[in-house]
């Protein structure tokens, strides 16, 4: 079965992102628990963490069909100590309020070397910052997500993910979300039954399945290897609505969370309905 939503708006409080989610026909969702573009954010507060469980539960959304995504301003792979140490202590924060929410994965994006260091010594300090952060946390699972490779972003090889899995200690708290937008910009085609099935058995090769925890579901608008991550609405982009009918059938896509970041919010109920026709 596939669990496939969107990511939800949190105004007014993280507890209305369940009932966004439900207003949108989703079975799962992503969101901010915090403020995406700052770097601090008041904790929790008891009251909030009970409704967000209580609407959930309403909602009939389990935990882990729920991607929370990390902070935009977060780095973990900053060759500037400095950045990477307040990086580091955000991404923790925000390991804590997912563990406090009941949540159990929480997405990043891998870092950026912002060419100051090679892409290899920036995947290790991912990885050491990604040690620490498990060291000092509890269960929630770090989903590592693939990027576009724009600008000096690490993690658009899956050879990249699979170097920061190698490095990671307790590989039980490390997960992957793949984007499909940024597959594509990456220069992995997933356009046609041959290509996806190809890139897919790459993936499974390279990585292995058994740490894919998710998915973005993103059409791009930008070209197969630009590098350029711009998303568009399902089959609106250059991937095509065919490669989300691969998606839709494929198996060992079943009970993770497929998560639409696409373009238009107010057509992803219609996204959402369009991707379960395609259900064979
Ligand atoms: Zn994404
Ligand atoms: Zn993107």
């Amino acid at each position: 079965m596939k669990f496939v939503g969107a990511h939800v708006s949190t105004a007014g409080g993280v507890f209305n992102a369940p009932l966004n989610a439900k207003e949108i026909g989703a079975k799962a969702f992503a969101l901010f628990t915090k403020n995406q573009r700052q770097w601090k954010a008041r904790p929790l507060t008891e009251e909030t963490i009970n409704k967000f469980k209580e609407n959930l539960k309403r909602v009939g959304i389990k935990p882990e069909h729920v991607l929370p995504h990390d902070s935009y301003l977060i780095n973990l792979g900053s060759p500037e100590p400095e950045k990477r140490r307040k990086s580091l202590e955000a991404f923790i924060d925000e390991i804590e309020r997912c563990y406090r929410l009941g949540l159990k994965y929480l997405n990043f994006h891998p870092g950026s070397h912002l060419k100051k260091v090679s892409e290899e010594e920036c995947l290790k300090i991912v990885a050491n910052s990604l040690n620490e952060a498990i060291s000092r946390t509890k269960d929630v699972v770090l989903v590592i997500e693939n990027t576009a490779g724009q600008g000096s972003n690490v993690g658009y090889r899956f050879e990249h993910i699979a170097q920061i899995i190698e490095l990671v200690e307790d590989k039980s708290r490390i997960g992957v979300c793949l984007d499909t937008c940024h597959l594509f910009a990456a220069g992995y085609d997933i356009r046609t039954r041959e290509a996806y099935e190809r890139t897919m058995e790459e993936f499974d090769q390279i990585v292995g399945f058994k740490y894919l925890k998710g998915m973005h579901l993103n059409d791009a608008k930008s070209q197969l290897g630009s590098r350029v991550d711009r998303h568009h609405s399902i089959g609106k982009g250059n991937i095509g609505l065919d490669a989300f009918r691969f998606i839709m059938n494929d198996p060992r896509l079943d009970n993770i969370p497929l998560i639409l970041e696409t373009i238009d919010p107010s057509i992803w109920k219609e996204e959402i309905e369009l991707l379960y026709s395609l259900v064979e």
